[in-house]
């Protein structure tokens, strides 16, 4: 590991009491140019690496990773604030994407064509697409990360990674067991800091073919139109604003279980988090009780103490959104059922804790129903029929996740096909799993992350035509 060009570097902020954690090399141009040249002169002979030996080594990084499963999480709850039990579930979750493309990447296949000449033969060929740019955010800091360097170097291809500036010792932990697991120089390069001058370089510069990101739909938007540029290849997993249907015939005991998960998890701050919550009128009350006793029983603390469930929000800006999208619901109507106030937490007075909130009455004219709020806000929509329920909850701009309880098997398959989202949960909100397709439709991006599909997004199709 090497330090920055100018010796420079930025804190590191714990969102639960204010308190610097670390520093971190304050990255730019002339550091991200010195990564992208150790990738590009790494590339070839990665490529031309047998996938088993390379799949030697992701697994041996698997097996790090499981090994230093604790500290890893305790960096990932002290640098955005999570339970410190849903990061060691992170990190499983991350070395287990590693441990499943390391197997993938052995199954790279080609074809052969039948010709339309005798003298003629036709094959195709998968190959890595080249040095790849690849930008994180903070929320998953270490699953977003092997959810694209593991695909990658399955696939033959060398990477620049650039995570979040406020999440960077998760990526440095990994970056430090690779290098121990015997991933060769140049293969793997970390460039922590400005995150325009570091992503204005990845992609201005040719020798990188790939553009991998997840985060805001207006940061992909800028990264979309740069690299259009160099006609570059992207991936971008960009925000949501899932809707989650609960029909009258649902399971509702299961149904509140399953949205307490989805919506309260990591403080409400994952892209595929229910934003809107639609309940068929018949049933609201009886699932508000049922919801508002779960979210009574749900405990706000410092990540790092035991049985918590909820840390803060990752900063000043998170806390204020909460606060701001409650506080317009409310003026508009919308009936606050629980919560709806920043939390004191003892020890921890610096910290940007929110309540878990429940708000009734929600309507389409609320801030809440149409921006991403990344906070533990629970906002219930009500419904009467089927096609007035999809059709509201098609009407957005983003098409990342989206959920639907019910018991009805003929319902759950004409819902889920016609809800415009890369991914449907049916009585089931767990979607970030390394064998599925994680991505969506519309502004939520393009390209999927996990399964085949994921690797496939690292592999260039090349056809040989040969006359014999
Ligand atoms: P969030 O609002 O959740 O932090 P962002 O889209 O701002 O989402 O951040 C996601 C990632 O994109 C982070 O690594 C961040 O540093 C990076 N990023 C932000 N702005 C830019 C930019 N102009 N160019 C490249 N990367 C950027």
């Amino acid at each position: 590991m090497e330090g920055p060009i100018s010796n420079e570097c930025f804190d590191v902020i714990n969102p639960a009491n204010g308190e610097v954690v670390s520093k971190a090399a304050a990255g730019h141009e002339g550091d991200t140019q010195e990564a992208i040249e150790a990738s590009y002169a790494a590339f070839q002979d990665w490529a031309a690496t047998p996938a088993t030996k390379r799949a030697e080594i992701l697994i041996r990084i698997y097996q790090l990773m499981l090994e230093r499963q604790k500290e890893l999480a305790q960096t990932i709850s002290l640098e955005m604030g999570k339970p410190l039990k849903q990061a060691m579930g992170e990190v499983k979750n991350a070395a287990d994407y590693v441990l499943w493309n390391a197997e993938e990447g052995k199954r790279i296949y080609g074809k052969t064509m039948q010709a339309s000449e005798e003298n003629k033969r036709l094959k195709v060929i998968q190959q890595p697409v080249g040095p790849v740019g690849a930008i994180t955010p903070w929320n998953f800091p270490l699953a977003m990360v092997t959810r694209k360097l593991s695909p990658a170097l399955a696939a033959g291809c060398t990477v620049v990674l650039k995570p979040a500036e406020q999440t960077p010792g998760s990526a440095v932990q990994f970056f430090k067991l690779a290098e121990e697991a015997g991933i060769p120089k140049g293969v793997l390069n970390l460039v922590t800091g400005n995150p325009a001058k570091i992503g204005d370089a990845l992609l201005s510069d040719k020798r990188i073919r790939k553009i991998a990101f997840t985060g805001s739909t207006a940061v992909g938007k800028h990264l979309l139109k740069n690299a259009a540029e160099q006609v570059k290849r992207v991936s971008m997993e960009l925000g949501g604003h899932a809707p989650l249907i609960v029909f009258e015939d649902a399971d509702l005991e299961q149904a509140v279980t399953n949205i307490l998960r989805a919506k309260f998890f990591n403080s409400g701050q994952t892209c595929i988090s229910p934003n809107r919550i639609y309940v068929q009128e018949s049933v609201k009350e009886e699932f508000l009780t049922l919801f508002k006793e779960k979210v009574e029983g749900l405990k706000v603390g410092n990540g790092l103490e035991d049985d918590v469930d909820l840390g803060p929000v990752v900063n000043k800006a998170g806390l204020e959104k909460a606060i701001e999208h409650v506080e317009d619901a409310v003026r508009n109507g919308a009936n606050l059922i629980y919560g709806g106030n920043e939390c004191k937490v003892t020890g921890c007075e610096n910290g940007y804790f929110y309540s878990p909130t429940i708000l009734s009455d929600v309507d389409e004219a609320m801030l809440i129903s149409h921006q991403e709020t990344f906070g533990p806000v629970a906002s219930i929509f009500t419904f009467d029929d089927e096609l007035e329920v999809v059709n509201k909850a098609n009407n957005t701009d983003y098409g990342l996740a989206a959920y639907i309880f019910t018991q009805n098997l003929s319902r759950s398959v004409r819902v889920s096909e016609g809800l415009e989202y890369g991914m449907v949960g049916i009585n089931d909100t767990v979607l970030a799993q390394v064998q599925g397709p994680f991505g969506g439709m519309k502004e939520s991006g393009m390209g999927r992350e996990g399964g085949p599909d994921g690797l496939a997004d690292f592999l260039e199709t090349k056809f040989i035509s040969t006359i014999i």
